[in-house]
């Protein structure tokens, strides 16, 4: 690293999230300098594809001139204006409108904010204020489960499942559970077909509502398929099941869809894949296809009504952030889209997802790869370092680390969550783009075995 080069400045005053800052004090930055499409490219002009759409979320792939203009436009007409006590303006209107039109069933009311971890903060205050309306403040437990993620601030990193979340920082706080990971290829039990897990997962989640006492849970919160936690796609069946169960004992179902949402699992919301029937829906990254941060928590009418009831009776719901529904962000989320409709990016998504599947399915011959999984445009490769017995790398090994490293200096860009490797392209990629994205995989992967068996 040179001096005074922009690595240099970067390690000597940037702290990175997610970082361990003294392998980027030895390694130094990616810097990414600029993107069209699904490619993007760093300071010495070498060319990636951005395999992973930033961090799942730049759906319409990058340069994308209406967004640009939607921004500049509504910075000029009005750069900020807020939604407290009262106030509005039109690109937070439409948003908002355009929201409850969308998304299904009668989740018809939305509240904005910045990210996916402020959206699941709003959604801890909102089960609690809505039980709090009903008369029956005990009933505040809120299940996640191992190996979800919803965010990192304090309520949000609470129901997040992963252990690097909690370990160090006192989490999870008072209220927040976890309940089974349904990820089958590592908890199915010999002999148990994928129906039978999901069964047994729905059991297990019973039973924990029933240790608790069910007049004190008061909410379940899932990604229909898990992200962060490894691109975990749960059995078919294993939503309805669930779902039962948290009727059965009113409780809430809450879809954490940041990055499902917006056509990621071939349909406009993961919800719909799965067959969930949320009471309560979290957007944030695809809804402005990350050109500007924006997120939202969409509350069903029965959940609105108790919530209003209280706002008028005990008092003003007490939470808001400053830029709640930024009209410019609202502006470019509008118009993303407007875009996914006029050019039917659902359908596109549909029609490319065979491939992508296919291709990523094709590397489950290679000796260490255990799993291969996904759905529509989002799917993860797993390596083992035995493949009969399923036995994990040393999980302080470097393998995920070598195969993203490979990866990297094959031109694409993805994310490994252990030994893992997360796809998720901009869906905007062509069948030839994910042709290319498979064969630079391919030599990452083809090397990380020889340097494996080194
Ligand atoms: N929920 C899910 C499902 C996510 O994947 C993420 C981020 O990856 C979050 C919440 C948190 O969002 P943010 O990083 O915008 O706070």
């Amino acid at each position: 690293v040179r001096p005074n080069s922009p690595a240099a400045r970067d390690i000597a005053h940037h702290l990175h999230p997610y970082t361990n800052w003294r392998r980027h004090e030895a390694d130094g930055p990616l810097i990414i300098n600029s993107g069209k499409g699904i490619y993007v490219q760093d300071d010495q002009g070498k060319e990636y594809i951005e395999g992973m759409a930033g961090l799942w979320c730049t759906s319409l792939g990058f340069g994308e001139e209406r967004l640009v203009q939607a921004a500049a436009e509504q910075m000029r007409k009005l750069p900020y204006y807020h939604a407290f006590a009262h106030k509005s303006h039109n690109p937070g209107i439409d948003l908002a409108e355009r929201l409850a039109d969308m998304t299904p069933g009668d989740l018809n009311h939305v509240f904005f904010a910045n990210s996916g971890s402020e959206a699941n903060d709003t959604v801890v205050k909102f089960v609690w204020y809505f039980n709090n309306a009903l008369g029956r403040p005990e009933k505040k437990k809120i299940i996640s489960r191992i190996k979800g993620y919803h965010g990192v601030t304090v309520a949000s990193a609470s129901m997040t499942g992963l252990p690097n979340n909690h370990r160090d920082f006192d989490l999870p706080i008072a209220n927040i559970l976890h309940t089974e990971c349904p990820h089958y290829y590592r908890f199915g039990q010999e002999g148990e077909t994928e129906d039978a897990f999901a069964t047994r997962m729905a059991d297990a989640l019973e039973a924990k509502i029933l240790e608790e006492g069910p007049e004190t849970v008061a909410a379940f919160i899932g990604e229909p398929v898990m992200g962060a936690g490894g691109v975990i796609v749960p059995p078919r069946t294993y939503w309805k099941k669930i779902q039962a169960v948290c009727r059965k004992y009113d409780i809430l179902v809450i879809a954490d869809e940041v990055i499902c949402g917006f056509g990621r699992t071939g349909e406009m919301f993961g919800s719909q894949t799965f067959e969930i029937q949320p009471d309560i829906m979290v957007v944030a990254k695809q809804l402005s296809s990350a050109y500007l941060p924006i997120s939202a928590v969409i509350i069903s009418d029965k959940v609105y009504d108790a919530l209003a009831d209280n706002s008028a009776k005990i008092g003003t719901f007490g939470h808001g952030y400053t830029y709640s529904g930024h009209p410019v962000a609202a502006a470019v989320a509008v118009e993303t889209l407007k875009i996914y409709e006029e050019r039917d990016i659902l359908s596109h998504v549909k029609a490319v997802a065979p491939l992508f599947q296919e291709g990523l399915r094709k590397f489950a011959d290679h000796p260490h790869v255990g799993e291969v999984r996904g759905v529509g445009l989002v799917g993860a490769v797993e390596l083992v370092a035995d493949k009969t017995t399923k036995a994990s790398f040393d999980p302080a090994g470097p393998v995920g680390v070598q195969l993203d490293k490979r990866a990297i200096a094959n031109g694409v860009i993805l994310r490994n969550i252990v030994d893992s490797l997360a796809f998720c392209p901009p869906l905007i990629i062509t069948d030839k783009q994910i042709k290319e994205l498979f064969d630079r995989f391919g030599k990452a992967l083809d090397e990380t075995e020889a340097w494996i068996k080194a």
